[in-house]
């Protein structure tokens, strides 16, 4: 598809700061990233479609919560946390670069080079002890989800695991374990992400935290209801306290049932004129989860990332806004995030 973008459509894709805040990894470790493979973001890919950064998740499988489950889920989140570091390399004539901070993902476009954000999908990796947070955040993660499917010791999820024992409702949304797990997140330097959280958990991590959360994957309810979206006064919490939605390319919070052969970018792009309606242009961002489930016709892999930027444009958003919903909003938030820090 990218063949038929117009040359200034291509142009000003490739100059943005473009950050696609949900990928995930294959793991036990899977096809190299520098390799241009099975993987809907590989180094190649990102550099074809001019995609310049990525938050590469360590994502956490939800099991019964066990101490020992909960020990193991952890050595698996340092174990990915460590492997998406030893991403940062050169190889095939790419360079990669591990980029914690906003600074970082700033220099690594300005030197042309592809920016890897680490990041940790479920709390339950936390178990009950909050010190690994910090070591999340040693190890460059800038943020968590609380929770993915079911619920976990720091809150409920908008999909309870049935199968796990889960009910409707644990905790009423965040547990005091949870809320105290917000506070390290906002002293250590970590963004709150309430993608898959239950819409209790949202408004008090929202109302909670000192600094804006987000949601890193997720899209909006009036247009297509699903657990995992955004009601309209959830957005209008995301635009009070400053975060950012980062509309996300799953087929089925996209459209209800939906495949993903049968989703396009107009698709995605409804959700983001509607949020943008709803809440304005600075609280709106975009995001894939690919290699977690993400993908359709025409934003198959990162290569064709720039597809989205073209039917954006269509729709009337110019450089600036262009500018905030592919990373501008977001950083703003990881910057203020960073400054917040202790
Ligand atoms: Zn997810």
């Amino acid at each position: 598809m990218n063949d038929a973008l117009s040359p200034d459509a291509q142009a000003l894709h490739q100059s943005l700061v473009t950050l696609d805040t949900h990928i995930d990894i294959p793991w036990p470790p899977g096809p190299d990233p520098f390799a241009d493979g099975p993987r809907k973001v590989d180094f190649p890919k990102m550099v074809r479609g001019g995609l310049g950064a990525g938050c590469f998740v360590a994502y956490i499988p939800q099991a019964s919560r066990t101490v020992a489950n909960e020990d193991a889920a952890y050595a698996r989140a340092i174990a990915m946390l460590d492997h998406i570091n030893a991403m940062g390399r050169t190889e095939a004539g790419i360079t990669a670069r591990v980029t914690p901070t906003v600074d970082e993902i700033l220099a690594a476009k300005r030197d042309g080079v592809c920016a890897i954000v680490p990041c940790v999908e479920n709390g339950f990796a936390v178990g009950a002890d909050l010190g690994r947070i910090a070591e999340f955040r040693a190890r460059g993660a800038r943020y968590l989800t609380l929770t993915q499917n079911g619920h976990n010791a720091l809150a409920d999820s908008c999909n309870p695991r049935r199968d796990l024992g889960d009910r409707e409702s644990e905790h009423g949304g965040l547990s005091a374990l949870g809320r105290a797990a917000v506070a390290e997140l906002n002293r250590v330097g970590m963004i709150v992400d309430v993608a898959h959280t239950s819409r209790d958990t949202m408004q008090q991590a929202a109302e909670v935290s000192r600094t804006p959360i987000v949601s890193t994957h997720s899209c909006v309810s009036a247009l297509c209801d699903h657990p995992r979206n955004m009601a309209d006064w959830q957005l209008d919490i995301v635009k009070a306290v400053r975060g950012v939605i980062q509309i996300t390319a799953v087929s089925a919070f996209l459209r209800p049932n939906a495949r993903p052969a049968d989703i396009t970018v107009a698709d995605f792009a409804d959700h983001v004129d509607y949020a943008v309606k709803r809440i304005g242009i600075d609280h709106v961002g975009i995001s894939s989860d690919f290699d977690g489930g993400g993908w359709f016709s025409d934003w198959k892999d990162a290569a064709d990332s720039a597809n989205v930027t073209a039917e954006l444009l269509r729709r009337g958003y110019d450089r600036g806004a262009l500018e905030k919903l592919w990373g501008g909003n977001f950083l703003r938030v990881m910057r203020e995030v960073e400054e917040a820090a202790a």
